[in-house]
């Protein structure tokens, strides 16, 4: 199967493509020449409504199909997504302003990869069991929840997706998705391949529209019983006060300002290298990214100079489809003006930039886009704005401390717990230093390393539940204990 790529997108409910019944749309803009080239439907209640029924339809021939017939299924849509990398990856990068080398690199092969994990994941999920002497002996029953929400951001728009709705569809759910109204159009294609690898009717129903308008529709259904979401901090609190009173499984993934901690034993080229990576990434849009580069007094002029020097140097920003480009476009208009504002903010508060700090303006074919110079500010503290709201761009504050001590309290020292990375060459402090950060996900001497089998997810307001491996597929049952007196 060769997808066609189509800009004119239709939610997937029941196994039929159909426009939304509002006859709505909402337009999509590529970042990178800031055009129109898209619509998207604007559901709302009445398209979610139509999509419970069809999950509802689905659910009980799903719920106890076979998992090797499962298995067979995700794996084929894994097989069909590599097939079709190169339309997915330019999809992806016309929606999101991405680089496409990263699109083609990372953001697709992850998501056949999650279909891939969890495909397999569900041939060996067990369950418990609890011996009571002669007594008795307990076991776990874990059965699918029924339909669930999964509702995801514009940042790692398929990887992202299927991450939520791989697991739910592994564990036996019918799914309710809905992708970012910003980045919808790998989520549309990803409908079509469902359809193309055998996955029955109504079992995975995509909705696409705003966050107040279909997002909301799906958290309130009553017949929706669980929600995963991944966002922002804001939508996440809103999403909860719906869903919370009803008594809904919640797993929520996000915001972040995470910490880079630097220490003056680390292996220096890795540890810049990565920081590179980790500040700059995707344009800093993954959630992941360190936003707070902490260094050990000792070495922040080093650290200040090489970094500086590779950032003015090392970074071009470009079109998305040149392959020189490493920085590509800002998501949106709005989500650019925002950047731009608390850049314009740091100053405010008496930032030092050192590097970038303006818009870029390209030729071309990207003459419109929103495309922002990669920033580095000094010379802040730790309570101001700049070091406590989430930016989620190519903007970095410096810090110093003097001991492990001051860089822990540095760390800690917001509101989210997300990531956060360490870098020493001693391993005693990088366990003590990693105990005492208040972060879900912690990586020493490397960033961005994933086993997809592990727990993920945030502290604080960073979130609550966790994903990956088996935590997710325990999301994705409800367990029932049942007692057998002996
Ligand atoms: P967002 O919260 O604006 O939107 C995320 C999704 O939620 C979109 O599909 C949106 O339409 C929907 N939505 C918004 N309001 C809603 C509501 N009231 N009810 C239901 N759905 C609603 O976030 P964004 O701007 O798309 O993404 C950026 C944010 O995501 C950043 O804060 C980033 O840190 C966070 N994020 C977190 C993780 C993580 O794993 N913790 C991963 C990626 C991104």
């Amino acid at each position: 199967m060769k997808l066609e790529i189509s800009y004119h997108l239709e939610n997937f409910i029941g196994g039929n493509l159909i426009g939304p019944l509002s006859g709505k749309f909402i337009d999509n803009i590529n970042p990178a020449t800031a055009e129109v080239y898209g619509q998207i439907p604007d559901s709302g209640s009445k398209d979610i409504e139509a999509a419970v029924h069809a999950a509802q339809q689905a659910f009980p021939a799903w719920s106890v199909t076979p998992v090797e017939q499962r298995f067979k299924i995700l794996n084929r849509i894994a097989e069909l997504i590599d097939a079709n990398l190169d339309e997915l990856a330019l999809a992806e990068t016309n929606d999101n302003g991405k680089p496409l080398w990263l699109s083609k690199k990372v953001d697709i092969p992850r998501a056949s990869a999650n279909f891939r994990f969890f495909a397999t994941g569900i041939m060996h999920f067990a369950t418990e069991s609890h011996n009571m002497e002669d007594k008795a002996v307990n076991y776990t029953l874990r059965q699918p929840i029924g339909i669930v929400g999964c509702i995801s951001p514009w940042n790692l728009p398929l990887y992202l997706f299927t991450w939520k709705i791989a697991p739910a569809l592994a564990a036996g759910n019918c799914v309710l998705a809905k992708p970012s109204e910003v980045t919808p159009v790998t989520a549309f294609l990803l409908s079509k391949i469902c359809k193309e690898a055998g996955l029955p009717d109504g079992v995975l129903n995509i909705i696409h529209g705003t966050g107040p308008g279909a997002g909301e529709a799906i958290v309130s259904h009553p017949a929706v019983k669980a929600i995963s979401f991944t966002g922002s901090t804001r939508a996440g609190e809103r999403i909860a006060s719906i869903a919370a009173p009803k008594f809904k499984k919640l797993s929520l993934e996000l915001g972040g300002k995470n910490p880079a901690i630097i220490f003056a034993d680390c292996d220096w080229e890795k540890m810049l290298f990565n920081t590179i990576r980790s500040s700059f990434a995707n344009q800093g849009e993954i959630c992941l990214c360190g936003s707070r580069i902490l260094v050990e007094e000792s070495v922040y002029e080093k650290f200040k100079t090489d970094f500086v020097n590779w950032v003015k140097n090392g970074l071009k920003v470009g079109d998305p489809l040149d392959a020189e480009s490493k920085q590509g476009a800002i998501v949106s208009k709005t989500h650019y003006e925002k950047i731009l504002h608390c850049i314009e903010m740091a100053k405010k508060e008496g930032g030092k930039i050192l590097c970038g700090g303006n818009a870029v303006k390209l030729e071309g074919r990207c003459a419109n886009g929103y495309f922002i110079q990669p920033t580095v500010i000094e010379g802040l503290g730790p309570n101001c704005k700049t070091n406590q709201e989430e930016i989620f761009g190519p903007v970095v504050t410096l810090q110093s401390f003097r001991n492990e001590e001051e860089a822990l309290q540095l760390a800690n020292a917001t509101q989210y717990g997300l990531a956060a990375t360490i870098w020493t060459n001693d391993i005693s402090k990088a366990n003590r230093v990693a105990a005492k950060v208040e972060s879900g996900i912690i990586w020493v001497n490397c960033w961005l390393l994933r086993d997809l089998r592990t727990p993920f997810g945030g502290l604080k307001n960073s979130g609550v539940g966790r994903e990956g491996g088996w935590e997710a597929l325990r999301f994705f049952t409800e367990a029932k204990n049942v007692c057998i007196e002996l």
